[in-house]
């Protein structure tokens, strides 16, 4: 049966028309940034409606900035974060040039590399992307490109869930190119894509949350080695700490965690 619907993905994606011609660029640029603003309103929505409006009182504790957001910061950041989308739109379109051409190394049969392959691919992917991050985060700090490149994004000192995409489009732009370049080199399962996209704004929404979610204990493995918003608050107030994405390795190796 599953094996069935896969040839089915396969087939349609095989048989869509050539996207290269401008109304088909424009077509699938317009279908994945409803895609992708739809699920930032929905996830950064969700928790800003959990966490600020719904039940306030409840999180009051894990508050982390007890300080009131700038005046109009939240339509700041949702309007960069829109612009953000554009361009990540527009890399999953290139994507999909990419893929149809036969560029990429996105799969659609599991059998190709087997199940295991599946979790062990989203592991490389996930480090990868924290390397990668982890340092142009630091260049971006550089007095010089911080001006141009990242200010946009500190000026939320108070992050919100709207912080999440809230970037200059050419920090965008460094972040759009990730995943596209990734899938020429490493092999991964559409299904794998779609989870790890789906971490990722789930990641971004929680780092910038402002309330801390996970446990408090120091010891914890997810207080330890994953990114939450009480660490990536530090990184909002202070420039100089904690520049990681996802996981704390870099900034525990390099001295950079606070
Ligand atoms: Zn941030
Ligand atoms: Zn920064």
């Amino acid at each position: 049966m599953k094996e069935n619907t896969q040839s089915i993905v396969y087939f349609t994606l095989m048989n869509l028309p050539d996207f290269t011609s401008i109304s088909s660029l424009f077509l699938l640029t317009m279908i994945f940034f409803v895609i992708i603003t739809g699920r930032y309103f929905l996830v950064a929505g969700l928790f800003y409606f959990i966490f600020y409006k719904w039940f306030p009182a409840k999180f009051e504790t894990r508050k982390i900035n007890k300080k009131k957001y700038k005046k109009r910061q939240f339509e700041k950041e949702i309007k960069w974060s829109v612009l953000t989308s554009l361009l990540f739109s527009v890399a999953g379109t290139i994507t999909v040039i990419l893929w149809q051409k036969g560029y990429t190394q996105v799969y659609t049969k599991i059998d190709l590399y087997g199940w295991l392959y599946l979790p062990l691919s989203l592991v490389i992917f996930m480090l990868l992307h924290e390397t990668y991050y982890y340092w142009i985060h630091r260049w971006m700090h550089k007095p010089a490109i911080f001006k141009i490149v990242h200010k946009v994004h500190h000026d939320s000192n108070i992050a919100s869930p709207f912080t999440a995409f809230s970037f200059h489009p050419l920090e965008g732009f460094l972040q759009a190119i990730f995943l596209p370049v990734m899938l020429l080199i490493l092999p991964m399962h559409y299904y794998v894509i779609i989870i790890q996209l789906t971490i990722m704004t789930f990641s971004s929404v929680i780092n910038h949350l402002d309330i801390d979610i996970y446990p408090k204990n120091q010891n914890n493995v997810l207080t330890k080695w994953v990114i939450g918003a009480a660490h990536h608050a530090q990184h909002h107030k202070f420039f100089k700490y904690n520049f990681g994405l996802y996981f704390t390795f870099w900034d525990k190796i390099k001295k950079t965690e606070r």
